[in-house]
């Protein structure tokens, strides 16, 4: 017999999940292939997102799991400081091939939230090492979710994240408005036309603290935690520009859009806009190993190499940056994703998806869908005045019928992976109406 009790759960309602089996009923997971898990009764489920929107190449890809049983005949880990391995530069100058024009460098440490300090710290650094030390503020957006390290949660935007530890957040920090507005733009497909004004709120908190405070904004071009809100159209283009008005640096955390699921291996490139600063998890490999890094323009890196800080020019960084089997992976996913052709099939699958999704509208309780891509959410009406409960049930219900969709609040979120098939994703979508429908 299990024992359930020592196992504190991330992110999850433990008391619920360890109280009674029933709640418990498919929530066991044992085994995975391609774009399905098995559970330990042997219960099969389609995973509709990707493990944490990670695995989009499919569990167990065979290339990746060969590449890192390979690595492991050789060498395990390697030392990670003021020592290198041929395969991490190599990663590193290939990653850099794949970001837009001007981004030649890469940092690499384990998770999205150690990407994302990563990149404030970078930033802070940067206006110092350019005689800016004064650059000391970070603005961040309502909803945004940036991990949960203390500088993620403070320039994060979701309450449930930050009420817990307030005392603990970094001390200046602002936040632009989200941009989820089912008023003025619900039901809308892709990017809303409604909303692109949003982003001078930018102008009035730089009038408020001054440009010369801010060091830099950092946004999730397509925000995924909150339930997939879609940028409005525009609004990155008019962030950018502000920024750079300002002498403000513009990170896009990537950790979701990265490596595949914008048909573009960065959303930067989907929707046209650089920025300074590219965050990445989960895409790079696949799920396999953890992994995370910051993609650096070559100007912020120059910045770094000609500074003050003639030894270590960031002092920064992981025991496990550069780990040799999630670069092992990292290779293999590449790999993968050049030989299976995962950006236009993608595009291609978000088509269906989109209409997959939008199919749902008219249904009973649902009051928003939403769609970027191969990244969608259905919102649903609270029941009982109780928020979660609907989705919660929704879950459960779609859970018994083989599908593991992510509930967030009241919205069921979806993230296929990139190998799904057409008849697969229409699959996902049906299963979603009979489980609205039978949580009544
Ligand atoms: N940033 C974004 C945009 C994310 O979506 C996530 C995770 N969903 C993170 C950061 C944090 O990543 P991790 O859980 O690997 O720390």
């Amino acid at each position: 017999q299990l024992n359930l009790n020592p196992y504190w759960m991330p992110f999850s309602h433990n008391r619920y999940y360890k109280q009674d089996a029933a709640h418990r009923v498919h929530r066991m997971l044992a085994r995975a292939e391609g774009s399905y898990y098995w559970t330990t009764e042997n219960h099969k489920l389609y995973d509709a997102l990707s493990g944490l929107w990670c695995c989009g190449l499919g569990h167990r890809h065979p290339r990746l799991v060969e590449a890192v049983k390979q690595q492991l005949d050789v060498l395990d880990y390697g030392t990670a400081f003021q020592m290198g391995t041929p395969g991490v530069f190599k990663l590193a100058e290939r990653i850099a091939e794949a970001a837009p024009a001007g981004f030649e460098h890469v940092f690499f440490c384990n998770s999205g939230s150690e990407a994302v300090d990563t990149a404030l710290k970078m930033a802070l650094a940067y206006h110092r090492a350019r005689g800016e030390a004064h650059r000391t503020r970070f603005i961040g957006r309502e909803k945004g979710y940036h991990g949960v390290g203390f500088g993620g949660i403070s320039v994060g935007g979701m309450v449930a994240n930050r009420k817990m530890f307030a005392a603990g957040m970094l001390p200046g920090v602002d936040h632009l408005p989200h941009t989820h507005n089912l008023k003025e733009m619900a039901f809308s497909r892709g990017e809303p036309q409604w909303g692109s004004h949003l982003a001078d709120e930018l102008e009035r908190l730089v009038a408020l603290h001054d440009a010369s405070t801010i060091a830099a904004v950092i946004v999730e071009p397509m925000q995924g935690s909150a339930g997939v809100i879609v940028p409005p159209q525009g609004y990155l283009k008019r962030l950018r520009e502000l920024c750079t008005k300002h002498g403000i640096l513009l990170i896009f955390d990537e950790v979701i859009t990265g490596f595949g699921r914008m048909g573009q291996p960065f959303a930067a490139q989907y929707f046209d806009v650089t920025p300074d600063l590219i965050t990445f998890a989960k895409g790079v490999n696949n799920g396999l190993v953890p992994m995370g890094g910051v993609i650096a323009t070559k100007s912020i890196y120059d910045t770094f190499m000609t500074g003050p800080d003639h030894m270590v020019e960031f002092f920064h960084g992981y025991t496990y940056s550069g780990h040799a089997l999630a670069v092992a992976a990292a290779h293999a996913a590449l790999d993968v994703i050049a030989e299976e052709q995962i950006y236009p099939r993608v595009n291609a699958l978000s088509k269906t998806l989109e209409e997959a999704v939008h199919g749902l509208k008219g249904e009973a309780n649902v009051i928003d869908i939403r769609n970027c891509q191969l990244a969608a959410a259905v919102e649903l009406a609270p029941m009982e005045g109780k928020p979660g409960l609907r989705a919660i049930r929704v879950f459960e219900e779609a859970l018994k019928r083989g599908v593991l969709f992510r509930f967030t609040g009241d919205i069921i979120a979806m993230g296929p992976t990139f190998v799904s098939t057409p008849e697969e994703i229409g699959h996902m979508a049906e299963v979603l109406r009979e489980s609205i429908r039978a949580a009544g």
